[in-house]
């Protein structure tokens, strides 16, 4: 590793003078000396100082193709010479009608409606509104259904009403005066099983705790909420076979909509392009936002089944429009990006040719189950989860001012790689685009940190 050089400390003075950054406690931030990225290479960033790191975990789990992707540079700047951006409130677009024709094409079956925003949260916000409108005037919509059935350790987006059905107390307990009410259901967290049961012969009674919530709710419950697959932000955990299924069964059976968040699943982060396509499942809701530009841009969209679409059409003064448009509401230069990342998934076979990545990603994290304070190593397709524990035995986590997750990826950094933890769950989520050979440098260089932070003789008394 370089030394800083003069930019670096210019530019970290100002940093620490001007900035706020997200999810990040400022005291003591400049003295952690972050890297200042100022370039992008394929699967590699580098800052000021030149240094180069692995982005392994996908610049917060956006960029799918690498960055500077070659298609991707064109077709923005090929948009550009036209046109940055025009309302779609009343007029329409061309990037923004092509990208909505491409997502219904790979978009689960029955989803035929495109709602853009820009980010996870509001393409959240919006299926939440959706859910609850349709109710109020939908001619076969109940008005009485006015609540949201969503699972604990979720994580839907920062905003009042995404923050609402989310489940995680570090993140939410602030707000809660601010928040409305729901209807929380235990998830599927098998490691540390809510149930003390263990999956397969548990027979998923999380389930059953489901199943409950909507013979009781049903009445009263506009849809539910749910991250298909794999709850990202929770600790990356990863659903049980046949979960998903069940779900929407129920929700059919008790006719309370489905909505899948596939904000950070979607796109073939699980080694499909949706994860709701592992188990054949069609959401009547769908939110998109994180891969969908391949990581350039801020787009995300609400897809909808056409019988919802159709509880919203009506004469004017009937005011059942949808009264929901963010000012930049499907901008021209981040659809023609998001028309670009399609077309290399296409023209690449990025899913084909992931699956042999995502077998050897498998092989390489074999080794992590022997650390002493790894307690469980979670994986779906490229979204990996190294759950740290003080002991494995008791499953017994380190106790939070150790800050063990932070020092274990600041040890990562050392070695090239960039990745960000949940806690103590250190999270692996590269880019697609990922090489066998980045791979490898991730998990050894992880590894290592993981062994290097938890295993040092004095760290118990740290
Ligand atoms: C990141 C995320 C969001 C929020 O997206 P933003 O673009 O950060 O607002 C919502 N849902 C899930 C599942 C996410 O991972």
């Amino acid at each position: 590793m370089t030394e800083c050089g003069q930019e670096y400390k210019d530019l970290a003075e100002v940093d620490g003078k001007y900035l706020w950054h997200p999810f990040t406690q400022m005291r003591g931030y400049v003295d952690e000396k972050p890297p200042i990225i100022e370039q992008g290479e394929g699967c590699i960033l580098i800052d000021v100082d030149g240094n180069r790191y692995i982005d392994a975990v996908s610049s917060l789990w956006t960029n799918i193709h690498g960055h500077r992707k070659e298609a991707l540079d064109r077709a923005l700047v090929d948009q550009v010479g036209k046109l940055a951006h025009s309302t779609l409130l009343g007029l329409s677009g061309v990037p923004a009608i092509r990208l909505a024709k491409s997502l219904i094409e790979i978009a689960p079956e029955g989803l035929t409606r495109v709602f853009y925003s820009d980010s996870g949260s509001t393409a959240v916000e919006i299926a939440l509104k959706i859910a609850f409108q349709y109710h109020r005037q939908a001619p076969g919509g109940d008005p009485n259904k006015q609540k949201f059935i969503h699972l604990s350790n979720a994580y839907h987006g920062d905003t009042i009403g995404s923050v609402s059905v989310g489940g995680i107390d570090l993140f939410h307990s602030m707000y809660k005066e601010l928040l409305f009410k729901t209807i929380k259901v235990t998830s599927p967290y098998c490691y540390r099983c809510a149930f003390e049961k263990s999956y397969p012969s548990c027979g998923m009674e999380c389930l059953s705790d489901m199943e409950d919530a909507m013979a009781k709710h049903h009445h009263e419950a506009a849809a539910l909420i749910v991250e298909p697959i794999v709850q990202g932000a929770g600790g990356i955990l990863v659903q049980p076979p046949g979960y998903l299924k069940r779900v929407r069964e129920l929700c059919t059976r008790f006719g309370v909509f489905m909505i899948a968040d596939e904000v950070a699943v979607g796109f073939g982060r699980t080694g499909k392009m949706f994860a709701c396509q592992h188990e054949g499942v069609s959401p009547d809701i769908m939110a998109v936002a994180k891969g969908i530009t391949g990581g350039y841009l801020p787009l995300a969209a609400t897809l909808a089944s056409e019988k919802i679409y159709e509880g919203f059409l009506g004469e004017y003064e009937e005011f059942k429009t949808f009264f929901h448009g963010h000012t930049y509401t499907g901008n021209a230069l981040a659809c023609a990006v998001a028309i670009a990342n399609l077309e290399v998934f296409e023209k690449e076979r990025t899913i084909e040719n992931l699956q042999a990545k995502i077998a050897h990603f498998t092989k390489k994290l074999e080794p992590f189950t022997s650390l002493a304070h790894v307690g469980d190593v979670r994986q779906c397709g490229f979204m990996v989860g190294i759950e740290l524990v003080a002991n494995r035995e008791t499953k017994e986590p380190f106790t939070p001012e150790k800050r063990t997750g932070h020092r274990v990826i600041t040890e990562a950094r050392k070695r090239g790689v960039i990745i960000r933890p949940l806690g103590d769950v250190v999270v692996l989520m590269p880019p697609l685009a990922i090489s066998l050979q980045e791979m490898d440098q991730i998990c050894d260089a992880t590894y290592e940190s993981i062994r290097v932070i938890t295993e040092a003789a004095d760290y118990g008394r740290l």
